[in-house]
């Protein structure tokens, strides 16, 4: 146990208008198996901005954002068995679960109906400090830059999960909707791999972002692929891609739909769409094995996402950016800065 460095920080709380206000909150001493971490960065996922502008069901009054957090350990709790002060983690979106469910047992915690999330049920990034328990934050490496370190955390770990869910071939043809934060990290991932990608997004930034790697196509998010896709991921939140994925995809192929928030999906037609066993796939958050798994490929891989930096003063600027597109790749807070 360490003491407690002050017993004021700063933080970003939701205000339930589409806004974020800037509140105080009490640095509270961890208990049990809580760690206290001191922020040096904090990714903007695209959640965030759902919360923030209420399109996900309210779970708290007001919630500090947050949940592609890097911090390094300034105190820990008395049941923290292998984390010391000083120790530099990541705290992610799923912040616990039951652990004794059906779900829990067999390995799909990401499914366990108590599982409770980072910076919606409780605290999160947006602030000097934060709070996690030890079974649910990832030993990163003394050396890790926070801040490209970050959005590995949501938009990397859901973009490995969404790509294993899409169940791509060998070699085979990803299309992706969408080009932000998880899609280029995806873009990468399955580029290493020896996919061919190609990416079908709008507005200017993501289009000029997709054009800087070696996709095998870019276009506006309604444009066709050179020839049928073996899997499509549809990151941006929009159902109204679900058709055009559909019949985009090749007889067998899989549609993954990566976000928690989607709008209505238009009236399908089961000959057009469906038809010759074609797949349409959700992803629900993810479990901690998935989270250990993509950080160790990320590792391995090198995977550098491409950084727009916000100081966090600007916090409300990022969610204004990531709202119109202004700004490309990973958005993300250096809490240093
Ligand atoms: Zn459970
Ligand atoms: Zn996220």
């Amino acid at each position: 146990m360490s003491t407690i460095p002050s017993p004021e920080s700063e933080a970003w709380v939701t205000t339930g208008d589409g806004a974020i206000a800037r509140a105080v909150r009490h640095v509270v001493e961890p208990e049990g198996d809580e760690v206290l971490v001191n922020v040096l960065a904090c990714g903007v996922c695209r959640t965030d901005l759902h919360i923030v502008d209420s399109e996900l069901p309210r779970h708290r009054a007001e919630v500090v954002p947050g949940h592609q957090i890097v911090g390094r350990v300034t105190a820990t709790g008395p049941g923290v068995q292998r984390t010391r002060t000083g120790e530099l983690v990541g705290i992610a979106w799923l912040r616990e679960t039951c652990g004794v469910c059906d779900y829990c047992t067999a390995g799909r915690e990401n499914l366990c109906d108590q599982a409770r999330f980072t910076g919606y049920d409780a605290d999160g990034g947006f602030a000097r400090h934060a709070i996690a328990r030890e079974p649910f934050i990832y030993h990163l490496p003394s050396d890790a830059d926070p801040v490209s370190t970050a959005p590995l955390l949501c938009a990397g770990i859901i973009g490995y999960r969404a790509l294993r869910r899409a169940a791509l071939p060998p070699g085979g043809h990803l299309g992706l909707y969408g080009f932000g934060s998880s899609a280029h990290i995806t873009a990468a991932l399955a580029l290493a791999s020896g996919a061919s990608v190609s990416a079908m997004t709008r507005g200017e930034h993501n289009r000029h972002l997709a054009e800087t790697m070696d996709l095998a196509f870019v276009g506006n998010e309604d444009a066709s692929p050179l020839s049928p896709l073996d899997s499509a991921i549809i990151f941006a939140p929009a159902g109204d891609l679900v058709p055009g994925a559909l019949r985009a995809t090749a007889p067998g192929g899989t549609v993954v739909i990566a976000g928690i928030h989607l709008t209505d999906i238009p009236a399908l037609n089961y000959g057009e769409h469906l038809f010759r066993e074609k797949n349409l796939r959700s992803v629900t958050a993810n479990t901690r094995n998935d989270g250990r798994e993509f950080l160790r490929i990320a590792a391995a891989l090198r995977i550098a996402p491409s950084i727009t930096r916000y100081a966090f003063d600007d916090i409300p600027g990022a969610l204004d950016d990531l709202r119109s597109g202004r700004a490309s790749g990973s958005l993300v807070i250096d809490t240093t800065g």
